[in-house]
């Protein structure tokens, strides 16, 4: 069993899809094991971006992650990390595959509905950044 931390950005809130993205994940097997929405500072999102510092693209992210309330939760299952990467689709929905959620919802590739873990390292960093210990029940 594998965890991995993702986000319903703000683009997917502010339309009410949430519980259709859930339904996505689910349906594909993985188990939401913790969940809270949050509305991510401005730090928040600098910190959790960080590796984007540089790219042309990190002010606008940092203000979109910041602009509505996001839903962060803890998914678990077989190859979760992987499995989910592939459910959400590729970054751009353009070129997203027909089925996946990016595909099925975004809007565009900044405002692309959700955000998952892209490795081992980087789901236990991400699900230490937004989850205390008490908060995981299973
Ligand atoms: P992913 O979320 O698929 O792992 P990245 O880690 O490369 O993608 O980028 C993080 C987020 O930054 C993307 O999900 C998207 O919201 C935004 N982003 C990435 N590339 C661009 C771009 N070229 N223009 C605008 N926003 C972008
Ligand atoms: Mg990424």
């Amino acid at each position: 069993m594998e965890r991995t931390l993702s986000i319903i950005k703000p683009d997917a809130t502010s339309r009410n899809i949430t519980g259709k993205i859930n339904s996505m994940i689910e349906n594909a097997g993985l188990k939401i094991v913790a969940q809270k929405m949050i509305r991510m500072s401005k730090e928040q999102a600098q910190n959790f971006y960080i590796q984007h510092q540089d790219r042309p693209f990190y002010d606008n992210l940092v203000e979109f992650m910041t602009s509505a309330p996001v839903i962060v939760q803890i998914l678990e299952g077989e190859d979760a990390i992987a499995k989910y990467r592939k459910i959400m689709g590729a970054t751009n929905p353009d070129i997203a595959e027909e089925g996946t959620i990016r595909k099925t919802f975004a809007i565009s590739i900044d405002k692309n509905s959700v955000h998952g873990s892209d490795s081992p390292e980087a789901s236990s960093k991400e699900i230490n950044f937004f989850f205390s210990q008490v908060e995981i029940f299973n």
